[in-house]
């Protein structure tokens, strides 16, 4: 039997470049080196490890597709992937704490910023001088944030803001929020993307807890209340529901990445353990229960892995669809999800305790499920591309 259990069952190693080798190989150092060693006591205190963070931004995680000019890391969309893959095998919270920044902070400021937002803002962000947040959600629209009660109004030559966004991961440690709400354009709504510095009179952040999932994350409650900002911290280019959704995008492409790296590390426990764990007359691997289980753990990670790295290629290309982007992000943490819950099977009692990663792998995903769009309204959006007919409302 080999040595080292392998998770590349189709090869996909001889499909990447050097420098994407070069690049993943380095995130998996620095997860296992200096995140796994932190991240029991972190889950169990429910804290997210800040003093990593300056690390995140030396080793360029911070903006890896944002160009270089703007102090960005200016590496492929695959590069990404393979990053946000290495990072979520650590947590979910240590993935998503880097998708937020560069695919939902930096990402709409360099797509809809003006010139001086992007020179002002990118560098400090790639570096981690700043942290961002983006607040789409609120208490009463999640999947459907077209319905968004959050109003900007022009006033004093700049906006006044008020609502509330819930459930915004970063929220109460950051210092610029993207926040996304309505403004009376020509007698119609249009949403359009704000940002907020912390220091803002009227806006208020409170952390959400009790959380049993995304221990390791910080998720927060944004509260704007009679909340002014000049004309300057409009994102000029945002224009409808359109620009959140597009960051989404981005994000979502890394989600199909990062679930799979949660799978492989709960996938590489349960076969390690079933390889030493004795019951009756055997390891638990020799029955065949445990090995179907095992069989359909390795199959699912193997087309994951396919998937999101077609998907990668299509977007260095230019050529990625939303929903190529939907089907990804729904099969990828969906069956990332299923294959954790039979590794925490196969573990038996230790599959509850944070000995082992797999529970908090498993408690995790079920938010990745549910965020960036949940697995049913990807369903429903890949079902209106197949039949053309919506059936969201
Ligand atoms: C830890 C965490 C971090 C998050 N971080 C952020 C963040 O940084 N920024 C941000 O803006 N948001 C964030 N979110 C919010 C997240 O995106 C929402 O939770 C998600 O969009 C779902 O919204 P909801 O929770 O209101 O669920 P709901 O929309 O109320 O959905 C509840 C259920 O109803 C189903 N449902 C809804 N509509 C339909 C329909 N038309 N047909 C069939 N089924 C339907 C859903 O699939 C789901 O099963 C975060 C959430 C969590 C838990």
């Amino acid at each position: 039997m080999a040595d080292l259990i392998d998770t590349d069952f189709y090869q996909i190693e001889e499909l990447l470049s050097e420098e994407e080798r070069l690049v993943r190989d380095v995130a998996r150092r620095f997860v296992d080196e200096e995140f796994l060693p932190r991240v029991q006591q972190c889950f169990r205190e429910g804290s997210f490890p800040m003093e990593l963070v300056p690390r995140l931004a030396e080793l360029g995680f911070l903006g890896v597709t944002v160009p270089t000019e703007y102090g960005g890391a200016g590496m492929s969309s695959v590069v990404y992937g393979l990053i946000s893959q290495e990072l979520e095998r650590g947590d979910s919270g240590l993935r998503s704490f880097a998708s937020v920044q560069s695919s939902l902070v930096m990402y709409p400021i360099l797509t809809f910023g003006s010139e001086e937002q992007k020179k002002f803002w990118l560098p400090r962000l790639a570096r981690a001088e700043a942290i961002g947040c983006f607040g789409l959600t609120e208490p009463d629209f999640g999947s459907n944030p077209g319905g968004m009660i959050t109003r900007a109004r022009r006033e004093n030559g700049g906006y006044l803001l008020n609502g509330t966004k819930r459930w915004i991961t970063n929220g109460s440690i950051s210092d610029v929020a993207v926040v996304w709400a309505k403004l009376e354009e020509d007698g119609t709504d249009v949403i359009r993307g704000f940002l907020v510095e912390k220091e803002r009179a009227g806006f208020t952040r409170q952390n959400i807890e009790g959380k049993f999932s995304f221990r390791a994350s910080v998720t927060s409650e944004l509260i704007f209340e009679d909340c002014w900002i000049p004309e300057d911290n409009l994102l000029p280019k945002s224009g409808g529901l359109k620009s959140p959704l597009m960051c989404l995008t981005q994000a979502r492409y890394g989600i199909s990445w990062g679930a799979t790296g949660a799978a492989i590390a709960c996938y590489e426990c349960a076969v390690d353990y079933a390889q030493n764990r004795k019951m009756f007359s055997r390891p638990i691997g020799g029955y065949q229960l445990v090995q179907a289980k095992l069989v359909t753990m390795l199959t699912e990670i193997t087309k994951a892995q396919l998937l999101a790295y077609r998907l990668g290629r299509l977007k260095d290309a230019g050529k990625m669809r939303p929903d190529q982007v939907s089907m990804a992000k729904m099969n990828n943490v969906s069956t990332a999800l299923h294959t954790t819950r039979l590794a925490r099977d196969i573990l038996g009692g230790n599959g509850i305790t944070d000995e082992y990663p797999i529970i908090r792998h498993l408690l995790n995903l079920e938010t990745v499920n549910t965020y960036e769009g949940t697995e049913d309204i990807h369903r429903l959006t890949l079902g209106r591309y197949i039949t053309g007919l919506s059936a969201f409302e």
